[in-house]
């Protein structure tokens, strides 16, 4: 789960990190509200609350002078549809501010968290080349790129944050600050379940503060369960509407932006599926694995989410029945049609349905019966997987 940067900034500095003082607004007059209280500076800084980066280069961070100037900035922002090189191009809304104070940057880093896979560890990544997309660093820099991997039996040692402070050559007075801030944002980390604590960037300012400008916290959904306060932080009007569809009926259901759209049953046959798409030149649509649940509601449920705002330009049912039964996959099929169009017969894109295992000559019975015209049945995945490509391809062209 992802959360906004003000509410990983209050996370953090209950761990003591030091993050600029700030307070979220969700009005114009808030804005104002908050700025009129921070008469330590006189730089205030007006950030867009989106889950995306790269709010900075899109005009989604203002440096405001004056009250008067956050009133402007604040009313500019609210509402805007913000495009960054994350959200996509369809944008992300903007319904909340971050009003803080300023701060005079005398060198931008970058540091994170994050657990690594092949080691197993949670691994701490540092970098002078902050503020910028930390990507494109990894991508044509790695050696900037400077790592500390850590022993989950006694985490992150101080020996180690002091390593990596003298490593990004930081100034004299600001070493001790950062390797500091390092043990209290770790903490933070395994504290929180994090699965990604990134701070880009972390400033070391003129009078030589190490201040966490922006910050970035990523949960694991797995243990979400102990931390209902993290959990009350989830704003759904930053999630995808049809994951947030899906998971109501307890669908799987990843949305991977393409137009061929996939049902199956089982996530490593799903996983399949996407591949062998991927494989003809289709452009896969979700991953969607129905589980070994096969009741009819839950698969016409999963027909309406998959074409939902026209984004499937074709459906591929791959399903294996071993635990499902084929036969309530196929009255799922024509239960959807029922729901979806008017005269109940019809879908309104071609679904190519590949049927295996328990009680598959039932199934195919079902459909082969069915009024609804653009269903066709295939003898293999492979098949099955072709005929879709080639049937949306068409449609397109
Ligand atoms: P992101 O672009 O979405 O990652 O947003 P950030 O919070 O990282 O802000 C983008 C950039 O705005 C930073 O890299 C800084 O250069 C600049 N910025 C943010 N806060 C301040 C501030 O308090 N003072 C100054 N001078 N620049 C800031
Ligand atoms: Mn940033």
């Amino acid at each position: 789960m992802n959360i906004h940067e003000h509410q990983s900034k209050e996370i953090l500095r209950s761990y003591g990190v030091n993050v600029p003082k700030g307070k979220a607004a969700f009005s114009v007059e808030e804005a104002v509200k908050v700025a009129e209280e921070m008469t330590d500076s006189a730089v205030k800084v007006v950030k867009a609350q989106i889950h995306a980066g790269g709010r900075g280069k899109a005009g989604g961070v203002k440096l405001a002078k004056s009250v008067e100037e956050v009133k402007t900035y604040a009313a500019e922002l609210l509402g805007k549809v913000l495009k960054t090189h994350q959200t996509g191009p369809e944008g992300k809304e903007v319904h909340r501010l971050l009003i803080e104070e300023g701060s005079k940057i005398k060198k931008e880093y970058y540091l994170s968290f994050v657990i690594d896979r092949m080691t197993a560890r949670t691994v701490m990544m540092a970098s002078t080349e902050g503020g910028v997309e930390i990507e494109k660093v990894a991508a044509e820099t790695p050696e900037k790129i400077l790592k500390e991997y850590i022993d989950p039996a006694v985490g992150l040692l101080p020996f180690q944050a002091t390593r990596m402070a003298y490593a990004l050559e930081l100034p004299a007075p600001a070493i001790r600050k950062a390797s500091s801030l390092m043990l209290k944002l770790y903490d933070a980390f395994v504290g929180k379940d994090c699965s990604l604590a990134e701070i880009n960037p972390l400033v070391v300012t003129e009078d030589d503060d190490v201040v966490a400008l922006d910050a970035k916290l990523n949960f694991d959904d797995s243990a979400l369960f102990r931390h209902p306060d993290i959990a009350a932080m989830r704003d759904e009007t930053e999630e995808d509407p049809k994951e947030l569809e899906a998971a109501k009926e307890n669908l799987n259901y990843v949305n991977l932006g393409g137009d061929v759209a996939c049902m199956v049953n089982g996530a490593g046959l799903a996983m399949a599926t996407v591949d062998i798409l991927k494989h003809y030149g289709g452009d896969p649509a979700n991953f969607l694995d129905v589980g070994g649940d096969s009741d009819p509601k839950k698969i016409a449920a999963a027909f309406k989410i998959m074409l939902e705002g026209g984004q499937s330009k074709g459906i591929f049912v791959n399903i294996f029945g071993g635990i499902n039964k084929c036969d309530q996959v196929a009255e799922g099929i024509v239960e959807a049609a029922k729901i979806i169009s008017e005269d109940g017969k019809s879908i309104p894109v071609p679904v190519v349905v590949r049927l295996e295992g328990t009680n598959v000559e039932r199934g195919r019975e079902i459909l082969k019966n069915t009024p609804i015209k653009n269903v066709i049945m295939a003898e293999t995945m492979e098949g099955g997987a072709r005929e879709i490509v080639r049937l949306v391809n068409e449609a397109k062209a």
